[in-house]
């Protein structure tokens, strides 16, 4: 008969890790891990790359500087983790049309002044739009991008969710700095910090604790009122629990990996459905040697072209990891999507089309490219949940709400800092800390049956 414990967490990532801990230092120590993939880390993950640590998912700690600590940057000077700042505001001022010149300063500043007042102003007509405030006067609307540097403009304010723009928590509360993981033991480092805190461990620094259950791909969670969950993964084995914590990603949740019975109600799916999904590709190109401006205000530029969002956001590693020659493009959504279609050598050329725009017909050809997949990844089906930014809160409460006896986590549950390293991290202690106290209910409620028998 399978094996039961009092909770199951369905995940190895940031949240699921951040969850287990909480749960384990409140005496909850019979817990099971499922963990899809063979690692632990989920969208925090580093693959070497010509030698180099590079990081495919979450790659910043964004929000460092401001009035209150983000508990990842503590967590990230605890252990020592090496990061560099990213300053990119040079970015806009490293402009390049298709024929290698970059734009004048002047221009390009008053592009970018235009671009956020035009943002802004959106921002007000959503605002006055919305039924709780009172909508006074006709609004013009703003005019959309249409230039290539007003194209690129646009994009890097919206798709990088720069601060000056959307009032953004993460930016609003832990302040305005970021900064780049630049760490051989990469970002995932923090991770297994975390972890070895409450399972075991080989002298090694291996996880060797048999309640996490790595290449565990959960397929049904059936519950029932009175005996607890019960979850079947792929493999078929069956675990039980009096109670399940989901921390699968919203592309997961929107997929039918995983199967509930009963179905989950029509306010929790209808949620899950209305939550946008943003895809965001981190492409790295290596080259024989460097041909491009370096210098701490040149480690970001932008190609203005045309079509919106074609390998508009460049970064050079110089900063990162001195005399690697290595060169990131950052894609999103519709271009991140067509790229993972498409084989690297396809994606290779069209980069080296765009570089030879920028820097001429003789630099030399890229020896090695990395393309991570994370929209056509199961596990994944995407980069990170996308709320509207004056968004209904009832939206993200919804997606968070628990349903009988499975709560859940993860970034996309987090109300004020969804879609970062941190939103995962505090939403996992959060929905710990939700589990407790309906853990305690229970007992008392028992309690109180038991006296009336
Ligand atoms: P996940 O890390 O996705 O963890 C969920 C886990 O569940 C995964 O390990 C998955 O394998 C597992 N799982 C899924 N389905 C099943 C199943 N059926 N059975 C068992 N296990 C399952 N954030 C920042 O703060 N800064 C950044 O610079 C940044 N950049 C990013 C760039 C990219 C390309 C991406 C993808 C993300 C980025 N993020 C960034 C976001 C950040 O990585 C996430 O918000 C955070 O890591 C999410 O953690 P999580 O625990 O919610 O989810």
């Amino acid at each position: 008969s399978p094996s039961r414990s009092s909770v199951i967490i369905v995940g190895a990532g940031v949240s699921g890790i951040s969850a287990a801990k909480v749960l384990a230092e409140n005496g909850i120590e019979d817990l099971v891990i499922l963990e899809a993939t063979d690692r632990i880390g989920g969208r925090i993950r580093k693959e070497t790359f010509t030698g180099v640590s590079v990081e495919l998912g979450a790659g910043w700690i964004a929000g460092v500087g401001g009035k209150e600590s983000n508990p990842v940057w503590e967590l990230a000077a605890k252990s020592g983790l090496r990061t560099c700042f990213s300053d990119y505001s040079n970015a806009r001022y490293n402009i390049y049309d298709r024929s290698g010149k970059i734009f004048p300063s002047g221009v390009a500043a008053d592009s970018y002044k235009k671009a956020v007042e035009s943002a802004i102003e959106k921002l007000r007509i959503v605002d006055a739009n919305h039924p709780f405030c009172d909508a006074t006067g006709v609004h013009e609307p703003p005019c959309c991008p249409k230039t290539p540097i007003e194209l690129a403009i646009d994009f890097i304010l919206h798709d990088f969710e720069m601060a000056e723009v959307e009032p953004i928590s993460t930016y609003l509360e832990f302040g305005e700095r970021e900064f780049l993981v630049a760490d051989e033991r990469g970002y995932e480092h923090l991770l297994y910090k975390m972890a070895q805190e409450f399972l075991l461990t080989s002298e090694e620094g291996q996880i060797s604790d048999n309640r996490l259950k790595l290449s565990k791909v959960v397929r049904e969670i059936q519950q029932s009122k009175n005996d607890g969950v019960r979850v079947t993964t792929e493999d078929g084995c069956i675990y039980e629990a009096n109670y399940v914590i989901l921390s699968a990603s919203i592309g997961v949740l929107q997929s039918n990996l995983i199967s509930f019975t009963p179905p989950l109600p029509r306010w929790k799916t209808e949620a899950i459905d209305n939550c946008d999904v943003m895809v965001y590709t981190k492409i790295f190109l290596k080259f024989p040697y460097k041909f491009w401006p370096s210098g701490s205000e040149k480690e970001f530029f932008i190609y203005a072209h045309e079509r919106r969002g074609f390998y508009t956001f460049w970064q050079h590693m110089e900063n990162a990891y001195p005399g690697s020659n290595i060169l990131v493009v950052t894609l999103t959504n519709g271009e991140s999507k067509r790229v993972e279609a498409q084989p690297d050598e396809e994606t290779m050329k069209e980069a080296m089309g765009v570089l030879r725009d920028m820097f001429g017909p003789n630099i030399p050809n890229a020896t090695d490219i990395l393309v991570p997949r994370w929209w056509n990844n199961r596990f994944q089906r995407g980069s990170y949940s996308n709320y509207p930014i004056v968004s209904n809160n009832q939206l993200v409460q919804d997606i968070k709400a628990p349903v009988g006896r499975i709560f859940f986590t993860g970034e996309h549950t987090s109300e004020r800092f969804n879609g970062y390293v941190h939103g995962g991290y505090l939403a996992g202690i959060d929905t710990s800390k939700a589990l407790l106290g309906e853990m305690r209910t229970e007992k008392t409620e028992k309690g109180r049956k038991c006296e009336n028998h």
